[in-house]
C-alpha cells in the first residue's frame, strides 16, 4: 500500500480537470497527486507518518500560474519607499530619515505616492526638504499619480541639471523658482527621462537580493510558476543563482531575440532538468506599444497625427528569426499590439504551418490587442496562443483612453476576449507586474467583470483557466500541471474563500492562505 506523504482533506477543490470538477480532497507523495477523491478515498491514503492538512472547507486551485511577469522590475520597486499614506513633508521626511538609516552613502533612494492635497496647507515639497535628511543620498520621490516627481540636490547634480540646462529645458517640466531661478526639485514629463538616463543598473549582489524578495511575494500571492519575461542578461544570469539559493518558484524564461542571439543562443544548456528553471521563448517585438502610439495599426490613431505607428520587422526578417528560434528548439514569442503587427505575424506563421515538422509548435502572440474578425479566423487552428495582462486592458480603455484614441469602431475590437475564446482560441493570463498589480484575482476580476465593452466578459472558470490549464499548454507542460489530477505535480494554492460563490466586483479580495510547490508548503498565512 502507497500512504500520502500529504493529504488535504474536507476541501473544497476546483480541479480545472474537466473529467472531474470539484472533489473533497488530495492526497500526494514523492511531489506529485497521486488521489483526487472523497474525504473516504483519500483517508485509505493516509498513515502515522502522513501529513495531514484540514481545510474545514477551504476552496484549492491548481498552483497559479504568472505568464508574464518582469521580475528584476518587481524587485527594484520592492525597495521603493511607500509615502501614500504621508500627512505632512515632516511625514515624508520621517520615512526618508529611517531609510538613510540603512542606506550607504551614494546609493539612490526611490519612493513613490506622496500627495500634496493630503499635506497642510497643500505645502508643495521642495528639494531643500530632502536635502536637511538625505545630503549625501540622490533621492527621487515620485508623486501619487507618477507623472511629477521630487528630487533632492544630489539627485539634480548627478542628473546635470544645473540653472544653464533648466534654460534649455522647456519651462513646465523642470519647475523653477520664481525669484532665484533655480531649480525647486520637481520634475515633471520629459524631465522624468533624465532620472532614468543617471540611475544606475543595479550590480549583480543587488539584484539577486531583490529578485529573491520579488520571488518570496510571488509566492505568496499562489503563484507557483512565472513566465519571467528578461530585459538583460545579468537578469539571465541571476535566475541559476536564484535556483542555487533553492528558491521554488518555477520558472519559464523568455529572453528578447537580440540577447539570444549575441549572449545564449549558443550554451549548451537549456535550464535545469529538474523542470524548475527553463528557458523556454524567444520574443521577437513586431511592433511597439498602444500607450505611446508605437503599435503598429492598418488606419492612423484618431489624434490627427496620420500616424500608425512603428513596424520593427520586415516579413523576411520576421521569419527568419521564428524559424531560427523553432530550429534551435524554443518557443516563438511575438510581441504584436497593433493590427498591422498580429497580421504580420500570422502571414510568418501560415508559412511556417505549411511545412509539416513545424504544424504542432505552440506559437505565442503577445498581446494580439487590436484586432479584427479576419484576424481572429486567420488566428484560430494554428495552435496560436494568446498571452494577455487583464490589469493592461483595463488601463489601455481607463488610462490611456482607448476610445478616443482609436474610436469606437476599433475599440470594439481590443482586447476581445469573449469572442476569442467562443472562436476556440486559447488563452493565458499574465500580471505584467510591477507596471500592474501582482494579484492575479485582481487580474481575474478585471476580465470576468469587465467594464469596458462587458459583452466581452469571459466566465470565472475561463479566467482561472488562462492562469492554470491554459498557461501549462502553452509550455508544452499540460501533462504535468495546471489542473489538479493523479500524476500531476502537486502544486496548489489554497484560498481564503470560494471565487465562484462570491460577487464577481468582489474576486479581487480572495486571499490566498497557503502555497503548496511540488507536495511543500512554501507559504502558510495561518502560521
Ligand atoms: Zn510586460
Amino acid at each position: 500500500m502507497m500512504y500520502a506523504d500529504l493529504a488535504l482533506i474536507n476541501g473544497n477543490i476546483i480541479t480545472m480537470d474537466s473529467k472531474k470538477l470539484r472533489a473533497q480532497a488530495i492526497a500526494i507523495k514523492n511531489q506529485r497527486i497521486i488521489k483526487v477523491g472523497t474525504n473516504n478515498q483519500i483517508s485509505q491514503l493516509i498513515n502515522d507518518s502522513t501529513k495531514i492538512i484540514q481545510l474545514e472547507g477551504r476552496t484549492v486551485i491548481p498552483g497559479l500560474i504568472d505568464t508574464h511577469i518582469h521580475v528584476a522590475a518587481f524587485g527594484r520597486h520592492l525597495d521603493w519607499l511607500d509615502l501614500t499614506d504621508c500627512k505632512s513633508i515632516k511625514d515624508m521626511q520621517t520615512i526618508l530619515k529611517n531609510k538613510i538609516s540603512q542606506t550607504i552613502p551614494n546609493k539612490w533612494i526611490l519612493g513613490r505616492g506622496w500627495n500634496e492635497k493630503n499635506f497642510q496647507k497643500n505645502q508643495f515639497p521642495n528639494r531643500y526638504d530632502l536635502d536637511t535628511i538625505a545630503p549625501n543620498n540622490p533621492v527621487v520621490l515620485y508623486n501619487q499619480s507618477g507623472n511629477l516627481c521630487l528630487v533632492n540636490t544630489e539627485a539634480l547634480c548627478l542628473m546635470n541639471i544645473n540653472s544653464q540646462k533648466v534654460k534649455l529645458l522647456k519651462e513646465n517640466t523642470i519647475k523653477r523658482d520664481l525669484i532665484t531661478g533655480d531649480p525647486t526639485g520637481i520634475l515633471e514629463g520629459k524631465a522624468l527621462d533624465l532620472i532614468w538616463d543617471s540611475i544606475p543598473e543595479p550590480d549583480q549582489k543587488d539584484l539577486l537580493e531583490l529578485t529573491h524578495c520579488a520571488c518570496l511575494k510571488i509566492l505568496k500571492a499562489g503563484i507557483t510558476s512565472i513566465h519571467w519575461m528578461v530585459l538583460s542578461y545579468l537578469e539571465f544570469s541571476i535566475i541559476k543563482k536564484l535556483k542555487e539559493k533553492g528558491i521554488p518558484l518555477r520558472i519559464y524564461a523568455i529572453i528578447p531575440f537580440e540577447i539570444w542571439k549575441k549572449e545564449i543562443k549558443q550554451t549548451p544548456s537549456h535550464g535545469l532538468k529538474n523542470n524548475t528553471f527553463k528557458i523556454g521563448g524567444i520574443e521577437i517585438a513586431i511592433d511597439g506599444y498602444l500607450a505611446n502610439k508605437t503599435a503598429a495599426l492598418f488606419k492612423p490613431y484618431n489624434d490627427g497625427s496620420y500616424s500608425t505607428g512603428n513596424l520593427f520587422q520586415s516579413s523576411q526578417s520576421l521569419y527568419a528569426s521564428v524559424s531560427d528560434i523553432i530550429q534551435s528548439g524554443f518557443q516563438p514569442v511575438l510581441h504584436a499590439m497593433g493590427d498591422k503587427a498580429v497580421e504580420l505575424a500570422l502571414e510568418a506563421i501560415e508559412k511556417l504551418m505549411k511545412k509539416t515538422e513545424h504544424q504542432n509548435t505552440r506559437i505565442r502572440l503577445e498581446q494580439a490587442a487590436l484586432i479584427n474578425k479576419n484576424l481572429i479566423d486567420r488566428t484560430k487552428n494554428k495552435k496560436i496562443i494568446i498571452s494577455v495582462q487583464p490589469c493592461v486592458i483595463n488601463s489601455e480603455f481607463k488610462t490611456w483612453n482607448a476610445i478616443d484614441n482609436l474610436g469606437s469602431n476599433r475599440a470594439r475590437w481590443l482586447f476581445p476576449l469573449r469572442t476569442l475564446i467562443n472562436k476556440k482560441i486559447l488563452l493565458i493570463g499574465g500580471s505584467d507586474c510591477p507596471m500592474e498589480p501582482l494579484n492575479p484575482f485582481q487580474g481575474i476580476q478585471k476580465i470576468v467583470d469587465r467594464k469596458f465593452f462587458p459583452e466581452e466578459s469571459i466566465t470565472l472558470t475561463e479566467a482561472i483557466a488562462m492562469y492554470t490549464i491554459n498557461a501549462a499548454y502553452s509550455t508544452n507542460e499540460e501533462k504535468y500541471k495546471g489542473s489538479i489530477e493523479e500524476g500531476k505535480i502537486a502544486d496548489l494554492t489554497i484560498l481564503s474563500i470560494d471565487p465562484t460563490v462570491i460577487p464577481s466586483n468582489n474576486i479581487k479580495n480572495v486571499e490566498v492562505e497557503t502555497t503548496i510547490v511540488g507536495g511543500e508548503i512554501i507559504y502558510n498565512k495561518r502560521v
